[in-house]
């Protein structure tokens, strides 16, 4: 069974098609400076409209994590066990995804990672992170 590809809206749309390029997209606000996640057409700290993309290195930290042993829809039945995990990415917002390539399931908070991304169908990607040797 094939995984879902990601449903677009306005405030989505240029994440996931910059995603399709693997690049990574996170929203900064032009007042106030600060990066956040996810995107949004208002600053979620001084609710300026005033937000642009910005593209994240790819790296940061697990802040948390779960292990998921019983897949919460049919498509990720043959997927288990998998990690979805919080991480802090090193421009500060904190992202939800997976941890996925060798050594996934020793995930542990604190743990470096880096991006990757995962194909679906139709060209989509899904921006994921990997265990970082550092
Ligand atoms: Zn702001």
């Amino acid at each position: 069974m094939n995984l879902p590809v990601p449903a677009l809206n306005a405030d989505s749309k240029p994440f996931w098609e910059a995603a399709r390029a693997s690049r990574l997209l996170i929203k900064q606000c032009d007042a106030c400076m600060r990066p956040f996640f996810p995107p949004r057409h208002l600053c979620p700290f001084c609710w300026s409209d005033k937000t642009l993309w910005i593209e994240s290195r790819g790296t940061g930290t697990i802040y948390s994590y779960t292990v998921i042993h019983r897949a919460p829809a049919p498509e990720f039945s043959g997927r288990g066990p998998y990690v979805v995990a919080l991480v802090d990415l090193a421009e500060g917002p904190r992202v939800m995804a997976n941890i996925v390539g060798a050594g996934a399931l020793e995930a542990a908070v604190g743990d470096r990672v880096k991006l990757c991304f995962e194909e679906r169908g139709e060209g989509w990607k899904v921006p994921q992170f990997e265990r970082s040797a550092s």
